[in-house]
């Protein structure tokens, strides 16, 4: 049987289902193909939300054990794991059912299953059911990564998965990797009474961050009691009666670290293996990620791709961002292509890193004249006066226009702050101009304003 639809979305998740949703406004025959057991997508289901839910309240944990340090005398404060989980379940769950009433409604010719390509305009679902598109878009997601670890593979290794999901409190835990997800879910374990230990290829964590952002989250977590290993190279994990075996190479000798459960956070891959990509005549990145222009056309005019399944970050927003440009697009409404110069992310440990535009080196290697201005943490008021003196904010100008071109904040809350900075980077404001903003006393985000005035100063 073959079915025709204006617009097929294959995938429901943050860039499938936004694409769907855009492209709802111009047709009433829009489908959505997805085959997951559990429709809402990564962010909602395993991805940002769960984890930002289970991080904020091991913060709220961490200020409550450091009371002490605010004059407070609280006594006991720890987790409880499975009022932790529960309420990740309730919070997640409203998440989940407001997207899947949204799918499910009259809106959209909803199928659940997988598809895979058998030409250049149809797919074919699992169940033998082929439908053919106008217009598709391609927003399959990724899957965690199995990097050749001898032992890799071994039953009851977790992924980031199966730690979203606790709701017993492990003993002890070792996190491979140092990338985001890596970052942010070893410190949430660790806060929350796992002895944790991170073991990390390059010599820092958050490797594609500037090597003092980076620094000032690992001494961040180090002061924790987090056992953070950089500058490592995995021999091999090996199951043990009480958990597993870590062996690695360090400071040319070799460790064994054992531990009850282990996490593999080291990376993930484009989900487009299994969609016979070749047979519409989509073509890839060498790393697997599917082609794209600037309008996330694929090689083949008529099929679209978002997030995760093409990058080139593997972020909620621009998924979202990605999708509903090329619904629009496909509908020929004339929007402005996402400029990834202006590229805004986050990572949810504490202190937080928040990057956006240009960074230094990209900067460099473009030979773009600038300047640089930063400012510590531990020399401003509302920081001391919040117990949060780690990180500095630095900023980076256009020489001579002022321009504001790109800026890096590690702190507490760095997340929030930088939000100011991706309005100045989107809107090319200049250093002079932003410093005319109104900034409160005492806040956080006051601390820009000095780096601010550096930058005009040297450029007056
Ligand atoms: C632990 C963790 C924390 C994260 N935290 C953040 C964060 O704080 N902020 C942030 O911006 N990003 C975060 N991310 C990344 C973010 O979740 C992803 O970038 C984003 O969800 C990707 O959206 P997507 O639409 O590309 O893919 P997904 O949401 O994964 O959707 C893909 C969908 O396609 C379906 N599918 C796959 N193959 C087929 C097929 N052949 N046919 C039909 N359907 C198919 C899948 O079932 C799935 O539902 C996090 C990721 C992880 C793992």
């Amino acid at each position: 049987m073959i079915k025709e639809h204006d617009f097929i979305a294959i995938g429901g998740g943050s860039g499938g289902y936004n694409s769907a949703r855009v492209a709802r406004q111009y047709s009433d025959n829009v489908a959505i193909v997805d085959g997951a057991e559990q429709l809402g997508g990564l962010c909602i289901l395993r991805g940002c939300m769960p984890s930002k839910t289970l991080i904020y309240s091991a913060e709220v944990l961490h200020l409550a054990q450091q009371g002490k340090r605010f004059g407070l005398s609280i006594p006991e404060a720890e987790v409880d794991i499975k009022a932790l989980h529960e309420r990740k379940v309730s919070i997640i769950g409203e998440f989940t059912k407001y997207r899947v009433e949204s799918m499910e409604s009259d809106k959209f010719h909803l199928y659940r299953n997988f598809a895979r390509f058998i030409s250049e305009d149809t797919v074919e679902l699992d169940d033998g059911i082929q439908l053919r598109g106008k217009h598709f878009i391609i927003a399959t997601g990724s899957h965690v990564s199995k990097p050749p670890i001898l032992g890799i593979d071994l039953p009851g290794i977790w992924t980031s998965d199966d730690v979203l999901e606790l709701d017993t409190l492990p003993d002890s835990i070792i996190v491979l990797g140092g990338g985001v997800v890596a970052c942010e879910l070893a410190q949430f374990l660790n806060r929350i009474g796992c002895q944790t230990t991170q073991i990390q290829r390059s010599s820092h964590i958050l490797k594609d961050q500037a090597p003092d952002v980076s620094e000032v989250v690992e001494n961040a977590l180090k002061e924790e009691g987090l056992s953070l290993f950089t500058q490592t190279k995995l021999k091999r994990i090996s199951q043990t009666q009480s958990g597993f075996d870590v062996v690695f190479e360090h400071e040319g000798k070799e460790i064994t670290i054992s531990a009850q459960h282990v996490v593999n956070a080291l990376g993930r891959s484009p989900s487009t293996k299994s969609l016979d990509l070749e047979k519409a005549d989509v073509e890839l990145k060498p790393n697997g990620q599917i082609k794209t222009d600037a309008y996330q056309r694929t090689s083949n005019p008529r099929i679209y791709a978002a997030g995760d399944c093409t990058g080139p970050f593997e972020i909620v927003h621009t998924a979202v961002l990605q999708g509903e440009f090329a619904a629009y697009h496909a509908n020929s409404v004339q929007k402005t292509p996402l400029n990834y110069d202006h590229m805004l992310d986050i990572v949810f440990t504490d202190p937080q890193v928040a990057r956006v535009g240009l960074t230094e080196s990209v900067l460099k290697s473009r030979d773009i004249k600038h300047i640089s201005a930063e400012y510590p943490f531990d020399d401003h008021g509302k920081s001391i006066l919040m117990e949060a003196k780690h990180g500095f904010v630095r900023l980076f100008a256009e020489k001579p226009t002022g321009k504001i071109l790109g800026a890096e904040i590690v702190s507490k809350d760095a997340g929030e702050l930088i939000h100011a900075l991706s309005v100045a980077v989107s809107h090319e404001l200049t250093a002079a101009s932003l410093l005319q903003t109104h900034w409160y006393h005492p806040t956080l985000s006051e601390i820009i304003s000095y780096p601010l005035e550096d930058i005009v100063d040297e450029l007056a």
